[in-house]
């Protein structure tokens, strides 16, 4: 698969549907003699940094560096088609920080466009020859550091807004280790501290969704939109809009779900939605010392609510919004907190839950197992029924440092896509 990243090729890396393939430096060498993946001869001088400093583990750099000469990039623009997915699956890398840049720490992921994605995964053999292995996946569509909310926002959460018009239930996921960009996808870029609520996924979705209001097709529909948000922490959901109230989740004897108490406000504007998402991103984080300590540890869900303007307010559709909790936590066992590691196995639980509830939705199959966690208990509806759509946005970082969770992040992601072979849809 490698080999077909070169130049030579006009395609980039295809492996087949929803699977990884790896593929280590000597083959490529095999393959390829113009590609040089093996390390660096002794007597070759390391290049050198302002002050004479060399990078830690240069050899690596270098071999990635010499890999991407080789990469056939087409960066994503509003010009690639949006296809429409029932399950849509995509990854999202962000820049590398200040402290990662400071660190001279390494880029390991790159992004050739058109869905695929890169991991050059660092290993040592035994005799300790440095060799890359390079992780190829295939999702939807992959979105390098330098794309802005706006694009993601195109192929993403976008195509959903129409499906809650025709009835349909839509959820988009944010998914993806702390710091990896979740927050700064889903409710706004940051600008140091504060952050700029009107340019996330949230905001622009609302948007949408009072443009499409006043469409001739659906205006005569006299649809009411209400908007909650609530975050879910250690399988408790708490209210966002009401000073963080805990609320009651039942179940009914038709498996109905309600989140009893949960504030649904009655919203007129995209301006008002994002008055709600300020109010509560602060109330999210509010007492807290450091600003991600909290809400990395929960899922934040904004929901977007259509209702028609009958006696009952009868449900129309609904549109689900999540900023999950990181998910490095999976990973750290070292904890000898008790409350760290009950707050962890939560979040493991309702993380392997949503992967499973979607997948079920991919197989139309009638048994969802939503049960499993409260995530996907509240989300129940939205996992059922021909009109359902979701999209999940995976987010890596760059770094080397965190490529153990970007694998993980990635596999987790390839999982959810896989078998869904089918689950391409017609609007
Ligand atoms: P998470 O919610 O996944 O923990 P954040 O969204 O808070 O991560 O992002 C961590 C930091 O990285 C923030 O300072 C944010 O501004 C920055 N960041 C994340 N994604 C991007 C991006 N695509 N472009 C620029 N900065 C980003
Ligand atoms: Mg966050």
């Amino acid at each position: 698969a490698a080999r077909e990243a070169t130049k030579e090729n006009s395609e980039p890396p295809q492996p087949a549907k929803g699977r990884r393939k790896s593929v280590a430096a000597q083959e490529l060498n095999k393959a390829n003699k113009r590609m040089s993946c093996v390390v660096k001869p002794p007597e070759m001088q390391p290049k050198r940094g302002k002050f004479g400093e060399t990078r830690p583990n240069q050899k690596f750099y270098d071999m990635i560096q010499q890999f991407r000469e080789t990469l056939k990039v087409t960066p994503m623009s509003t010009s690639e088609v949006v296809e429409p997915h029932r399950i849509c699956v995509c990854v999202r890398k962000r820049p590398m920080n200040k402290q990662e840049m400071q660190k001279k720490e390494i880029d390991v992921v790159s992004v050739p466009g058109k869905g695929a994605l890169l991991v050059h995964e660092p290993k040592q053999k035994v005799d300790l020859t440095k060799y890359l292995e390079n992780q190829v996946f295939q999702f939807d569509y992959s979105f390098d550091e330098t794309v802005s909310n706006d694009l993601v926002y195109r192929f993403t959460a976008r195509p959903l807004v129409k499906s809650i018009f025709e009835g349909g239930m839509a959820t988009c996921f944010a998914y993806g280790q702390t710091g990896s960009g979740k927050t700064h996808t889903m409710g706004g870029d940051f600008t140091g501290k504060q952050q700029n609520n009107a340019s996330g996924i949230y905001a622009l979705a609302a948007q949408d969704v009072f443009t499409y209001r006043t469409h001739w097709k659906y205006s005569q529909l006299d649809l009411c939109v209400y908007a909650s948000f609530f975050e879910i922490y250690n399988g408790k959901v708490y209210d966002l809009l009401n000073k963080k109230a805990k609320l009651r989740v039942l179940e009914d004897e038709r498996q109905q779900v309600q989140v009893v108490g949960l504030e649904e406000v009655y919203v007129t504007s995209a301006d008002e939605v994002i008055k709600l998402i300020q109010t509560g991103s602060a109330c999210r984080t509010s007492g807290q010392t450091s600003a991600n300590a909290n809400s990395s540890r929960s899922h934040a869900i904004l929901q977007i609510v259509l209702r028609r303007n009958d006696r009952n307010s009868t449900l129309h559709g609904k549109f689900s919004l999540i900023d999950l909790a990181g998910n490095e936590r999976g990973m750290d066992v070292s904890s000898n907190d008790r409350s760290t590691l009950v707050e962890t196995a939560e979040i493991n639980r309702s993380l392997l839950a949503l992967k499973e509830c979607i997948r079920s939705l991919g197989k139309n199959s009638d048994h969802i197992p939503f049960r499993l966690s409260t995530l996907t208990k509240v989300l129940r509806d939205s996992f059922i029924g021909e009109k359902s759509r979701t999209c999940m946005i995976a987010m890596v970082s760059p770094s080397m440092a965190s490529c153990d969770y970007t694998m993980n992040t990635l596999r987790y992601a390839d999982r959810v896509k896989e078998l869904n072979a089918s689950s391409k849809c017609n609007g």
